[in-house]
């Protein structure tokens, strides 16, 4: 069994066809319906297996700006959310980034940081960590 690697920045690798793990089917593509831009669009979000007994689902692989993966950033950013107060949250952002979580969570220096700023918007602005870390890729997008 080998697994495929996700470089970091590699682009094009979601064209492969994803087969079920469970039942060995063909997983059709899912979306949400999302708004863009003012206007309702589906949006891409991940795989599902079409055999009503089962329930198998995946969700795409989502890449910030710089292509690097959001999934530790964004799982940390939840935990700090449940874990951790506002004040709190400042303040570790406040210091050195914390090796104990780096290595926990898998995360640069850079990702423990954005994840903390991702969790304080989200806790700011009462969103959802996954509508934070968009909040975060949007204003990237408008500097580039
Ligand atoms: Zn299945």
């Amino acid at each position: 069994m080998t697994e495929r690697k996700r470089r970091q920045g590699q682009k094009g690798v979601k064209t492969i066809k994803e087969i079920c793990p469970k039942c060995g089917e063909y997983l059709k593509r899912t979306y949400t319906r999302e708004l863009v831009d003012g206007k309702q669009r589906f949006v891409k979000s991940g795989w599902s297996c079409p055999s009503s007994a089962c329930e198998y689902v995946v969700k795409d692989y989502v890449e910030l700006s710089e292509g690097e993966p959001v999934d530790n950033v964004k799982n940390f950013a939840e935990a700090c959310c449940d874990q951790n107060s506002l004040k709190e949250l400042k303040a570790a952002l406040a210091g050195d980034a914390d090796e104990t979580d780096m290595k926990t969570w898998h995360l640069t220096e850079d990702q423990w940081r954005k994840a903390l700023e991702v969790a304080i918007i989200a806790m700011e602005n009462n969103l959802s960590v996954d509508e934070a870390i968009k909040c975060i890729c949007d204003e990237e997008d408008q500097e580039a």
